[in-house]
């Protein structure tokens, strides 16, 4: 039998929000996304700023940019400017999604460029996915993770970007500060929570406006806005994030709300917290590092051991460059 929505008592429900013990419509699902999505946004936001969404064409990154695109056109005062950024990292799964990335992007009338990770690192995902053995001292995750960020940043910075927006959501950084304590690192755990919008030196700001939404609400609403988004997962997952996933998951089942409350806790955890960290450029790439050498440095140097091919040249940016103008002009 067909269940009412319990906020409008209207339209049919399509999403229950065990932790509440509500049933929400369409409609009454979007409003409580963007209520909290908004919320951040209006608060990290600033005028006049220049947006790229890093756009891979999944159901997260893709829900970011539809809502940060709604956002933008009922605040023009605001004067802000909006660009889609896909990162394709050359694997086969990444083609489907450039396609979605592609049509979202044109039905919401904004610019969209792609960057391969081969035009900026020098070498894919997928080279890496296939050449390195089982027993390798990282997962293909971990360089295709630390890659994909600091190609996000370069690009970002190449084209003159006030701030990056991405699709992270509740259960990720749930998922990532967890590991981050299961690692016992202290530092990475206070850079995941605290998004401060603070400008260091060759760093764009970065902010998550869906930080507070589950991930299955992000996929209900998806589908039932029918929104161009690619909705399989990477069959390349690796790592520890797949057993911590599995946990998390099974504590949501059994106590609804747990994710919430566990984020909640990590933010109070750590807001006495000051990480000592000293940002510096990477002597190689020039990027903002705590080292000598930037993490994306030090596993292209790793990696230029195993292909017996120098991968530390600087990234070529002339794509970015000459397509700046383009990108922020005329909006
Ligand atoms: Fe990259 Fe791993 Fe994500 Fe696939 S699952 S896109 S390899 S980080
Ligand atoms: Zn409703
Ligand atoms: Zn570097």
């Amino acid at each position: 039998m067909e269940r009412r929505c319990d906020i409008c008592q209207e339209n049919e429900a399509i999403y229950t929000d065990y932790s509440r013990g509500v049933s929400l419509c369409t409609n009454c699902l979007k409003s409580s996304i963007r209520r909290r999505a908004w919320a951040v946004l209006e608060n990290e936001l600033q005028e006049g700023d220049k947006i790229v969404v890093a756009h891979s064409g999944g159901k997260d990154s893709s829900l970011a940019l539809y809502i940060t695109k709604e956002f933008i056109d009922t605040h023009p005062d605001m004067k802000l400017n909006l660009v889609s950024l896909t990162i394709d990292e050359g694997t086969f799964y990444r083609k489907a999604s450039i396609e979605l990335a592609k049509k979202l992007a044109e039905k919401l009338g904004i610019r969209y460029i792609v960057f391969t990770m081969e035009d900026i690192h020098g070498i894919s995902i997928e080279d890496i996915k296939v050449n390195i053995p089982k027993n390798w001292r990282r997962s293909v995750c971990t360089y295709c993770g630390v890659l994909r960020r600091q190609a996000i940043n370069a690009v970002a910075r190449e084209l003159g970007a006030s701030v990056v927006i991405t699709g992270h959501n509740l259960d990720d950084i749930v998922q990532t500060s967890l590991m981050n304590i299961a690692r016992g690192d202290v530092n990475a755990l206070v850079k995941t929570l605290r998004h401060e919008r603070r400008i260091e030196e060759g760093l764009i700001p970065r902010i998550r406006p869906l930080k507070y939404v589950y991930e299955r609400e992000i996929a209900a609403l998806v589908i039932a806005l029918g929104i161009p988004a690619h909705l399989g997962k990477c069959p390349f997952t690796q790592g520890m994030r797949i057993g911590i996933r599995r946990v998390i998951d099974e504590l949501e089942d059994e106590a609804s709300g747990s994710k919430i409350r566990a984020l909640r806790s990590f933010y109070l955890i750590t807001r006495s917290i000051r990480p000592r960290v000293e940002i510096k450029r990477c002597k190689v790439c020039g990027e903002p590092t705590t080292a000598d050498l930037c993490k994306a440095c030090q596993f292209k140097l790793e990696l230029s051991d195993f292909f017996g091919k120098d991968l530390l040249k600087p990234p070529s940016f002339e794509k970015a460059s000459s397509e700046k103008e383009w990108i922020w002009s005329n909006r």
